[in-house]
């Protein structure tokens, strides 16, 4: 099939019945329940994006099939250019507001089956299995997440299986058909509305016998006997897309994954039981290389959403002037030009890894990823601060269809706007900096991509800082 529609989607997760539950009780159809179904329809618009734009969305496999660029293996950098531009094209239709869309781990998958022989090493089984995997997922263009992290009950705790062997996902029994796994991961954004959850290691394991349960690596259908998403209230409460223009389309939402003995069968069971490969899996694949493409290139657009919205609000409320609020507006600039000036310098040194597989350069990407979780609160901060009471002075949609029509017009238009697109301004920036769905876009910034902390700890590790260093010891022995 390769590259499908919105509604082929649609009733793809209509058919699937996953076990979804939400305010304790079981969700039933995903895409007419009011929890997901605005979130369902922006997906099928992202899908339907390929419909309507193939030469710029898609690509012609080797099938002959057009699959998503987003699965795209590059032979070259126009290839990573390319998929930069469809990456782009996705990131836009929500403002970056959608970081779970599904090119996300689309480019993952298409780096580690392009690193077959790194699964291979392990068992030949697994090497043709993240082959197969990939053109499967790329044949039916599924709708994918992921869940990495097991539940700590303490976080002193070094790893997994120490103290908290109980709750973390671990292998239980390997049967003819497959393997069989209980326990517990956390999150899987987007749970709901995908087909398949990508279950991928964790933080980095021992090296001991007893962390060898905990290494795994597959995919499971949702909808696979024993798996429970459990969801967290939904930031979509049904409102207009007046009055809640975010949350009313792009809340992605948050679950909780429960693993009841399911079994995962062989075929798709990519590590299971080698500490070194799993704890190795993100570098030496290039997975994660690709992640961070797509996601500096969401947080480029991003980036940009906020600095129109900040921009907006300064012409709107006759601020533009006030050196302070220029100052502001001069910080998101320069946060909007460093994301810019990464992704163009990682895709401008893209070259192939080992796996015959063209990368855009890692270091500038990791440079952004480690940057924008301390910048994107920041640039909320700033809306916040640039529109102060404004953000509360935002009546609903109802109020300008009552009675109270004349007074709003007359006291809340501005010097640039109408009172109505005033409010109408105030409560898109309210969504996206105040409200629980903006709350959760600063959690998602800081933390989607793993605790700041350890990510740094990680750039440290891949930068080369010996000839650096040497430069300094050849200084201090300078005789002049
Ligand atoms: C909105 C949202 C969506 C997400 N979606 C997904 C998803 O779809 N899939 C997925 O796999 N994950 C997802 N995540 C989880 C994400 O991967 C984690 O939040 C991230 O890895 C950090 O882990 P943690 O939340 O357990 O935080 P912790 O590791 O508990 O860290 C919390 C804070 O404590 C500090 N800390 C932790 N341990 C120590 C220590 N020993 N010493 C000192 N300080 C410490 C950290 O630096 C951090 O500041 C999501 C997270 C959020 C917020």
């Amino acid at each position: 099939m390769g590259a499908r529609s919105g509604n082929n989607f649609l009733s793809a997760i209509r058919k699937l019945g996953a076990e979804v539950w939400i305010g304790g009780a079981r969700a039933g159809d995903p895409t007419v329940h009011p929890a997901f179904v605005h979130c369902a329809r922006s997906l099928a618009s992202l899908y339907d994006l390929q419909m309507e734009a193939p030469e710029a969305m898609t690509y012609k496999t080797e099938d002959g099939d057009r699959a998503g660029l987003s699965f795209i293996q590059p032979r070259g950098a126009e290839d990573v250019r390319k998929r930069s531009r469809m990456f782009r094209r996705w990131a836009e239709f929500s403002g970056g507001m959608m970081g779970r869309s599904p090119d996300y781990l689309n480019a993952s998958i298409a780096a580690m089956a392009a690193a077959h022989e790194f699964f291979a090493a392990s068992d030949p089984r697994f090497g043709a299995n993240i082959v197969n995997y990939y053109r499967e997922a790329r044949k039916h263009d599924w709708c994918a997440t992921h869940t990495l992290l097991n539940p700590r009950a303490s976080r002193a705790a070094g790893w997994a299986g120490q103290t908290d062997a109980d709750l973390a996902l671990r292998l239980v029994d390997r049967q003819a058909d497959g393997v069989v796994v209980n326990g517990c991961r956390m999150l899987a954004t987007l749970g709901p509305l995908s087909e398949e959850l990508l279950v991928f290691p964790s933080t980095v394991l021992k090296q001991e016998p007893a962390a060898e349960p905990f290494a795994l690596a597959f995919a499971i259908n949702c909808n696979a006997k024993g798996l429970r998403f459990i969801c967290r209230d939904s930031f979509d409460s049904g409102r207009s897309h007046f009055d809640a223009p975010l949350a009313s389309r792009f809340e992605e939402m948050d679950c909780v994954v429960i693993f009841d003995n399911v079994v995962v069968p062989w075929e798709r069971v990519f590590i299971c039981g080698d500490v070194a490969r799993a704890n190795a899996l993100y570098a030496d694949t290039g997975a994660v290389v690709n992640m961070m493409h797509q996601v500096v290139v969401k947080n480029a657009v991003k980036s940009e959403f906020m600095l129109g919205l900040a921009a907006r609000i300064a012409q709107v409320s006759d601020a533009m002037s006030l050196p302070h609020v220029r100052e502001r507006l001069a910080e998101m600039i320069i946060a909007m030009e460093t994301m810019r000036a990464c992704l163009r310098a990682a895709e401008a040194d893209a070259a192939p890894d080992r796996w015959g597989e063209w990368m855009p350069a890692r270091p500038p990407l990791d440079t952004a990823r480690n940057l924008f979780p301390r910048v994107y609160p920041r640039l909320a901060e700033i809306i916040q601060l640039n529109s102060s009471s404004s953000l509360m002075a935002a009546p609903a949609d109802a109020d300008f269809a009552s009675p109270l029509l004349p007074d709003l017009e007359r006291y809340l238009a501005t010097a640039g706007a109408l009172a109505r697109d005033r409010v109408a301004l105030y409560r898109l920036a309210w969504d996206a900096v105040g409200s629980s769905f903006g709350g959760r876009q600063t959690l998602y910034e800081r933390f989607f991509f793993g605790d700041p902390v350890r990510m740094a700890s990680a750039l440290v590790d891949n930068t080369d800082l010996k000839p650096l260093v040497a430069r300094i010891d050849e200084f201090l022995k300078r005789p002049d």
